[in-house]
């Protein structure tokens, strides 16, 4: 049984691995070993902290989910998480705290080297990998090789192809395709897998961390927590009109906040004086950089849809599993928990491997659902309209601003093309989806849309 995994990732790395053990082949094509966004993971791995901890997780990452968490997908991938992270413990991952976490009822994010869990994480993982035998190919994927709605291997940037029974594609998510984004992971093999057949799913929902950098380097919630205050251009402090929390208040409300203020008054800072800097990894240089006022803006952190997969990974072509941030499994719904999502990483890996096996020797196969398709005829391209999409289908969204931002995704990038379609088709908020002209949830939504090829 031979298997192709393109990316490096988390996801790459544990299913590489639990195929490996499982008598697979393995080899790993990967535009860069280290690339991805796992890497630069910070705060941790979410998993309960005991037997009691599973429901009390499992409720949790359902009420972030915003009523389209998939039940049977959060129960499976909790269940799992203690085992899976034994595991992962056992290969090498030295988690020293436990953290708790916005979302979070209690104390459960496995945290590493201070703030270096996904280093730490990644770390173990290749180390494990490359002594099962896994094999690595350094070089882009070009796409996947598809015979009759079966993946039969891979075809990578040089025009060389990789035959394999079962293809794993695990390349990220799509943040990166925002003007202000955490990750450079832009999602590109998405529309490779699109242009296959992939169904794509839940595209609409991104979500944006409240202060990052402009160069996309996240300054965390703890900061805030430590006596950070935000201030706009015109020198005021102004999270208190928006909420009673002020500064600590949720994700989505601190975003659209500092975006608001951006747009009236030109900018907005992190003032850190009251903050022991020391006390954090990252901020004594960003410090020595910008002073004790820091520039921030929301930057778009983790792109919660994407390829269309089963709680097993698998996609709509048989014999391809999509893994990790490229897979949309229904795992997080509408928003994703805190450090939910390293975890889905890594129980997906061991499950798409029990499904590989079944699939390469019996060709049992099963799909992902969708309850609304809509076809998209024409040419597929990828390019790049970072602004339009920032100003259109970022953190708050309107028929209007979507509307005038459409032509130019749809000439320039159709990835981000179809994130504008779903952010308009979702009329209403939901999760990190929040439209300015429909500000309340309707049930009529608590569906998944998903977007298939129709051919050019
Ligand atoms: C700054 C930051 C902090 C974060 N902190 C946390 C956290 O504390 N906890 C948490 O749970 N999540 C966190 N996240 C999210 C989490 O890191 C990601 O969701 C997760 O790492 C995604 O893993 P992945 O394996 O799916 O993809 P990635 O880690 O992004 O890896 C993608 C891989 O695919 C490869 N690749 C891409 N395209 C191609 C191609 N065409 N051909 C070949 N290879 C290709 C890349 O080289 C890379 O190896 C954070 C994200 C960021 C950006």
């Amino acid at each position: 049984m031979r298997a192709v995994v393109i990316g490096s990732g988390a996801a790459g790395l544990y299913a590489a691995l639990s195929l490996r053990r499982l008598g697979f082949e393995v080899t790993i094509v990967t535009e860069r070993r280290d690339g991805g966004s796992t890497p630069k993971a910070k705060g941790g791995v979410a998993a309960p902290i005991d037997d009691s901890d599973v429901e009390p997780h499992i409720a949790d990452t359902l009420k972030a989910g915003d009523g389209l968490a998939e039940e049977g997908v959060v129960r499976a991938y909790i269940g799992l998480a203690r085992a899976v992270l034994g595991d992962v413990v056992k290969l090498g991952f030295r988690p020293d705290r436990l953290v708790l976490e916005g979302g979070h009822s209690r104390a459960r994010v496995l945290s590493a080297g201070g703030d270096a869990t996904g280093s730490a994480l990644w770390g173990a993982l290749y180390k494990a990998a490359n002594a099962a035998g896994v094999d690595v190919v350094e070089s882009a994927a070009e796409g996947v090789l598809v015979e009759g709605n079966r993946a039969v291997g891979v075809e990578l940037a040089d025009g060389s192809a990789v035959k394999s029974d079962v293809v794993v594609a695990a390349t990220g998510g799509y943040a990166g395709r925002y003007k202000y984004s955490s990750t450079d992971s832009s999602g590109d093999f998405l529309l490779s897998l699109f242009r296959a057949g992939a169904l794509l799913r839940d595209l609409e929902f991104v979500q944006f961390h409240p202060t990052g950098t402009p160069e996309g380097e996240l300054i965390s919630e703890a900061v805030r927590g430590a006596g950070a205050l935000l201030v706009n251009g015109d020198g005021e402090r102004f999270m208190g009109r928006y909420d009673p929390r002020g500064e600590l208040a949720t994700r989505d409300v601190v975003a659209r906040a500092v975006y608001l203020e951006i747009q009236r008054t030109g900018a907005v800072y992190l003032d850190v004086s009251a903050v022991d800097v020391e006390r954090f990894t990252d901020l004594p240089r960003l410090v020595a950089k910008y002073g004790k006022a820091i520039p921030v803006t929301p930057v778009a952190h983790y792109a919660i849809g994407g390829a269309a997969v089963d709680a097993e990974g698998r996609s709509n072509i048989r014999g391809l599993f999509v893994l990790g941030e490229a897979s949309n499994s229904g795992f997080h719904g509408a928003n994703r928990l805190a450090s939910n999502s390293l975890l889905e990483c890594l129980v997906q890996g061991a499950l798409a491997a029990k499904a590989a096996r079944a699939y390469a020797t019996s060709g049992a196969w099963e799909g992902p659902r969708c309850d609304v398709i809509e076809e998209y005829e024409g040419e597929v391209r990828s390019g790049r309209a970072k602004d339009a999409l920032w100003e259109g289908v970022g953190v708050m969204r309107s028929e209007a601003g979507i509307a005038k931002a459409l032509p130019e995704l749809a000439e320039e990038d159709t990835l981000s093309y179809l994130i504008a379609k779903a952010a308009m088709w979702r009329r209403e908020s939901r999760g990190a989806h929040y439209r300015v002209d429909a500000p309340w949830k309707d049930e009529r939504y608590r569906v998944h849309l998903c977007f298939r090829y129709a051919g050019g």
